[in-house]
């Protein structure tokens, strides 16, 4: 058994596991995230169980992590059974690696120590049912992500901890790759309702389907990450298989995958992403856990959760270290540094892949963190300035980055704060409004952009204010009849980020671009209703003369 294999902390992590059974423990989760080797780990465990005679059974909830447990236990000489569909049972060997699908359907083997791979899914009635079959052995919980759905840690089912090493130690050793998380372009979810603890997919799938948003999940890609493998998480089939389109259409190279695909279809996808000729890889559930293909450099979130451990899963995918000339990552040859392209507010929601988290069984849900959003290239970031283009971070509230999320889709409000004017600066007129128009549902409305300059904001100071209105039933278009009114208003509701000093008017350009909307030049031309709706009969004086 090649010892020589293991990593330091891997070492360190295996004698710490023993000793927690050793003080009484009858079960303990090891934290061991993506890139660590977990899988190494425990095979390592089972060997050396296994030269002391004693049984292991190792659970898995999906047949690739089955097969990766068999090939490091292959690399180790270990004697093992499978318990896999279409697979012959070595009912012999001591250890097991078993299908917990497969497995609810077979006769239990016996064991000493059971070892539930991806453990945060341990609590699943069909994971409880095989563990409850074993009340005398050792359980050995194996997780990148300890917390269930919602952020809720899995206390209760384990008696004792063991943090084998956390991200930020893997980054510093070179074991993963540095990263990058940027906010870019998000739907407004506020509408979307939550089931079972997480976003109602077909609400999501709505708001993420948006041409507007589908339109700039490719745009930024070209824009910065076009040289990068890319793995892109979708919500539904359909809205994966619709990025899909749109990535072709720019002449990207970009296959779907989802849990239907077949394995023999789904191999020589798989092999096209590995080799690079595939760009980008859309999927659907497929990809959150096991994904091991070093070459992709960027994650695109398209996906929302509220479960932080499908958000720190995905984010792991892109973390190996890895180079485009194929040398060993070293101290003077670096990894790629891996771009996650954040268009679902993941990162605002549970932090960034490598911040400092409480692993232990008790652990409270964590606030969401404060990152700054760096005005240049809108990376993320906990520091003093932008990791990626090197922006130092403004003092607040000057050039302040305000977010205003409003869920009716008649009207749109954005209102960009300044620090307060000096004295002496003369009084600003409102700039008079434009007619514009946007997409929704996949086709252009008609609308009309407000601009008053504010010298009694509702916080204190002055500001330009913004007010983007559509026409009162721009939700009443086609494709919408299927969705009720509140999803289609969810549908319609865009989050826009604007940045914008007290000194310098928005200019029409930055409207077009930061509004995504395009400008008309002159007035409004409202027809029996003013579009700012102060009265039922133009003009109103605001929004026309
Ligand atoms: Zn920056
Ligand atoms: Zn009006």
């Amino acid at each position: 058994m090649p010892a020589q294999t293991l990593r330091e902390y891997q070492r360190t992590g295996i004698r710490q596991i023993l000793d927690a059974y050793k003080q009484g423990a009858r079960s303990v989760l090891a934290v061991s995230p993506t890139g660590s080797g977990k899988t190494t780990l425990f095979a390592h465990l089972a060997a050396q169980l296994d030269a002391g005679g004693k049984r292991s059974l190792i659970l898995a909830h999906r047949r690739e992590l089955v097969e990766q447990a068999s090939t490091r236990l292959r690399e180790f000489d270990v004697r093992h059974g499978l318990i896999l569909a279409g697979t012959p049972p070595s009912p012999g060997a001591r250890v097991q690696v078993a299908s917990v699908q497969t497995l609810t359907r077979r006769a239990l083997p016996p064991a000493d120590i059971v070892i539930p791979d991806e453990a945060h899914l341990s609590t699943a009635a069909t994971w409880t049912r095989i563990l409850e079959g074993y009340p005398h052995a050792r359980i050995l919980g194996v997780t990148a992500t300890p917390w269930r759905l919602a952020g809720k840690p899995l206390a209760g089912a384990y008696d004792a901890v063991v943090v084998v090493a956390t991200p930020r130690e893997l980054r510093e050793q070179r074991h993963l790759s540095d990263y990058v998380g940027f906010s870019y372009l998000a739907p407004d979810l506020s509408g979307v309702e939550t089931v079972g603890g997480d976003y109602n997919e077909a609400q999501s799938a709505a708001a993420m389907s948006q041409s507007l948003i589908v339109d700039n999940i490719v745009e930024e890609w070209l824009k910065h990450s076009a040289r990068l493998s890319t793995v892109v998480f979708a919500v539904t089939v359909e809205h994966s298989r619709q990025l899909v389109e749109r990535f072709r259409s720019a002449g990207v190279s970009a296959e779907h995958l989802d849990g239907t695909t077949p394995l023999t279809q789904r191999e020589g996808i798989m092999r096209r992403v590995a080799s690079g000729q595939t760009r980008v890889l859309s999927n659907v559930g497929v990809c959150i856990e096991g994904l091991d293909i070093p070459r992709l450099k960027c994650c695109v979130l398209a996906r929302p959760t509220k479960s932080l451990a499908r958000a720190i899963q995905m984010m792991g995918r892109v973390r190996r270290p890895w180079r485009e000339d194929g040398r060993k990552v070293d101290a003077e040859h670096p990894s790629v540094v891996a771009r996650i392209h954040d268009h679902a507010f993941i990162i605002r929601q549970h932090g960034l892949p490598d911040q400092d988290r409480d692993y232990s069984l008790h652990a409270k849900r964590e606030a969401p963190p404060s990152l700054s959003t760096c005005p240049q290239c809108l990376a993320m970031y906990d520091g003093a300035r932008c990791p990626s283009c090197g922006t130092e971070k403004e003092p607040e509230p000057l050039g302040e980055r305000v977010i205003q999320t409003v869920a009716e889709a008649e009207q749109y409000e954005f209102t960009s704060a300044t620090e307060a004017a000096p004295d002496a600066e003369p009084a600003r007129p409102d700039k008079p409004p434009v007619k514009v128009r946007w997409d929704t549902l996949g086709r252009k409305v008609e609308g009309v952009l407000i601009r008053k300059w504010q010298e009694d904001a509702p916080w204190g100071g002055k500001q330009w204010h913004y007010l983007l209105r559509g026409p009162k039933r721009d939700y009443d278009v086609p494709g919408a009849a299927q969705l009720d009114k509140q999803m289609a208003k969810v549908a319609a509701g865009v989050l826009v980020w604007i940045t914008y000093t007290h000194d310098t008017p928005l200019p029409d350009s930055k409207v077009r671009r930061e509004f995504k909307v395009e400008v008309d030049d002159g007035e409004p031309e409202p027809q029996g209703e003013c579009y700012c709706a102060t009265t039922p009969r133009p003009p109103c004086g605001v929004c026309t003369p």
